[in-house]
Formats: structure tokens, sequence, C-alpha cells
């Protein structure tokens, strides 16, 4: 059976945002967590194959190798016609990677000289214009985003932003462009590539351009970018599949929200929770020292809580530089994302069934610590976010990136949690 796409995502919530996008458009979509054994036979039905990978904060060597391991099975075992590499449509990154040096080596490696770059999402607000990012109309650099726990963005030039990370050169496909149809975004594509561009960045301002960008690129044997280009190359095919329910049988949930990121969006659905649900806020000195009496005293809050309980570290700008300064970004971080995993573990061995996980490297460090390998997709709580089924166990998962959902998010997850 044929893949249609197979995509090497950078982070959990990347990869549950293009998973959903694809289901949505009927496909039928397989998520696998972490790099497949090279040898590992293919024999599952799947229009797509998302890869999620933990590979947005890695050194660049060690996102490149993962994300090389991700290529060669696809390509190797599961005999994808289609590669597409994807990030978040913020484009996160820091000067060293990893979007340049993964792009690159996909290049490499493929023997194709040219790679597209389509981070728009216009159904979240990101869209590209001049080759500038901007979430809701806003700059990047101006969105929130530039205070960024792990990858500050410091700018809404997304060339400028990949400078530093490659020594491909950069070129763009414009909106006038766009508008002209698949034609003259082919013929664009072939007078970047004979002036020797690899990275071609593409704008998009809506989901017509997507769609046009769909058409003209679905053949393409490399593409980037976030979730909207992949629902509309998805959009453009139907399933080779009928439609099928491969969940396990799930019972009643009991459910947790773990928030660690720090987001504008996150901040304000941490506090509508607030006012109506139990939380806990995490105290940064005991997180810090590693304090294991603090895991306890937090698992035995959470079990006694007959309704969901909430367990957040997510705290304003000024707080987080403030605590940045105090522990170092790295420390801190590394500090929060330790908490979240051991108490994942925990409060599995608890009877929790349902996490609901606000914040991309958060969500990557609960599905590592819940060692979920293998899931489908269910009903999208917001877009870019649906419901995830673990394909193996009675295990529940909604992966939400920063920005992503509404303020109500917290409370229609557990409405449409089946
Ligand atoms: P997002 O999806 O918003 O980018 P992430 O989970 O990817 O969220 O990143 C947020 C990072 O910030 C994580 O590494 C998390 O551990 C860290 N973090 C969260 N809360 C705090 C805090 N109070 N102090 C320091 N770092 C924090």
């Amino acid at each position: 059976m044929t893949v249609k796409i197979g995509v090497i995502a950078d982070d959990f919530t990347g990869a549950t945002d293009i998973a959903g996008f694809m289901s949505q458009q009927g496909w039928r979509v397989v998520l696998l967590t972490g790099q497949p054994q090279a040898e590992m036979p293919w024999n599952d039905d799947a229009d797509a194959i998302v890869i999620s990978l933990k590979s947005r904060s890695l050194d660049p060597e060690e996102a490149v190798a993962r994300s090389l391991a991700c290529y060669r099975w696809l390509t190797e075992q599961a005999r994808a016609l289609q590669i597409y590499f994807k990030y978040c449509s913020t484009f996160d990154s820091t000067p060293r990677g990893n979007i340049g040096p993964v792009s690159d080596a996909l290049m490499a490696h493929s023997g194709v000289p040219m790679i597209v770059h389509c981070p728009a999402l216009p159904q979240n607000g990101r869209t590209v214009v001049h080759g500038h990012l901007f979430v809701n109309g806003t700059l990047l650099n101006q969105s929130g985003m530039e205070n960024h726990p792990l990858n500050p963005m410091k700018d809404a030039r997304i060339a400028a932003l990949l400078a530093p990370q490659t020594t491909g050169k950069t070129g763009l496909i414009d909106l006038a462009t766009i508008h002209l149809g698949q034609g003259a975004i082919a013929d664009r594509l072939h007078a970047l590539r004979s002036a020797g561009v690899n990275h071609v960045i593409v704008d998009a301002l809506s989901e017509e351009d997507l769609n046009t960008l769909a058409q003209a690129l679905y053949c393409l044997p490399l593409l980037a970018g976030g979730s909207g280009l992949g629902g509309a190359l998805a959009a453009l095919r139907p399933s080779a599949y009928a439609p099928g329910d491969d969940r396990v049988p799930m019972p009643p949930a009991r459910t947790v929200i773990f928030s660690g990121s720090c987001s504008l969006m996150t901040n304000r659905q941490v506090n509508a929770w607030k006012a109506q649900g139990p939380s806990h806020r995490v105290d940064m000195a005991r997180c810090i020292s590693g304090d294991e009496d603090y895991i306890d005293t937090l698992v035995a809050w959470a079990v006694a809580e007959p309704t969901t309980p909430l367990i957040y570290a997510t705290t304003s700008a000024g707080e987080l530089a403030r605590i940045q300064s105090q522990y170092g970004e790295s420390v801190a971080s590394a500090a929060v994302e330790a908490l979240f995993s051991r108490l994942a573990v925990r409060l599995l061995a608890s009877g929790f069934n349902t996490f609901i996980v606000a914040g991309g490297e958060t969500s990557g460090t609960v599905v590592e610590a819940l060692q979920v390998k293998k899931l489908s997709v269910g009903p999208a709580i917001a877009p870019g976010v649906p419901w995830v089924y673990d394909r193996e166990r009675q295990l529940s998962l909604a992966l939400k990136s920063g920005n992503f959902g509404d303020e109500a998010f917290f409370f229609r997850a557990q409405e449409l949690r089946a």
C-alpha cells in the first residue's frame, strides 16, 4: 500500500497538528513517536505516516541525525512518495537551527537541490507576506513569540531567520505569483532553481493560497513547513482506505491537565481553567531542587481531586524572565520538563488515562515519559489540535502547541474526548 506523504515533525504537538489536518481531509494517518528502528517493517494501511521527534531544541547534529534516520525509514521501509519536514508555523528555531540544518541535510541526502518552505497556517492566523511571518496580523517578532523561553523569535523575515542557519541561498515566491496560479509558481520555481536557490520561501495569506500551492507542489519529493500545506496536500487526493475506527475502546476519562507553555494564549487558557477548576501552580524552587517529596505532594493532591486537576508552570513573560535570570534558562526549562515527566508516569500509574498538555516541548516530554509509540487521530478540539489515542493502551492525549486553541480550550477538550 502506498504512503502518499511521510512527515518528519520536529516536535510532538507539531506532529499531532499536521496529522489532525490530514485526518480532517479523510486521510488515514498513523502517528509514530520517535525515530523508528531502521529495519522495522511497515505493513499498516495509511495515507500518511507522521513521525514526531523532539528535535527542535536538540543540537543541530543530533537533530539532523534523527531526521535523516526517519527519512531513510520513511523512504525505504514505508516507501513514502513525498517527505514533508514539519516545523512550527511560527518558524520556531534559533540561530543554530534546526530548520536550516535539517532542511540542508534532507536535500543533501535525497539529492534534491531545493526545498520549499511554507510555514503559513491561515486558520490559526499565521500568514506569510513578502516573506514576512505574521501572527494574527502582527509581525512575528511583536506577537509575543519574541519572549519564547527556548526560541525567542526576534525577526519576522523568514530569509533573515534562515540566514544564520544555512549556507544555502534563499528565494521567495510572493503572493502576486501565487495568485497567478500553478503555472506561474512552476515558472518561478524553475527560475529560482536556475539561480541556485536552495530554500524557497512561499507567501500564503489564505486557505485558497495553500490550495494553489498544494496543486503546484504535490509532485515535489521534499517539502517543509507548517501543517496548513499538509492539510491542503491531503485535500487534493482522496484517501485510499475506507473510514475505520482503530481505537482501543476507552473507559470513562480520568483527566489531568499539564501546562508548561508560557505563550500568551496558554496564560489565558490557564486563567480560564483556574477560575473554575482545581489548579496548582508549580513552585519553581522545589521544582529546580528535584525534591521527591514535592512530586509525592502533587500526586496526592491530583489523585484526591474529584474533578480534573491542572498543574501549571505557565507564567507571564516578566516572571519567566526573572526565573530564567535566577536559575538559568536551560536549567529552569529542564527542571519543569523533568517535573511533568515524573508526574506523568506517577499519575498514569495512579489511574489517570487522559492527559491534556499545553506546550510543544512539554508535550514531547510527557509522551516520552508515557512511552507512547503509535497513535491514531481523533476529533479536532481546535484547528491543529486533535485528540490522539494510543493504539495499544487505553490512553487519550490532547497535545497543544503554545498559542493554539482559544480560552475555552481545556473545557472544550474534555467535552470532545470520546
Ligand atoms: P510552547 O508550545 O509555548 O513553545 P513549550 O512547552 O514548547 O511551549 O516550551 C516552553 C518551555 O518553557 C518548556 O521548556 C518549559 O519547561 C519552560 N517553562 C515553562 N514554564 C516555565 C517557568 N515557569 N520557568 C521557566 N521555564 C518554564
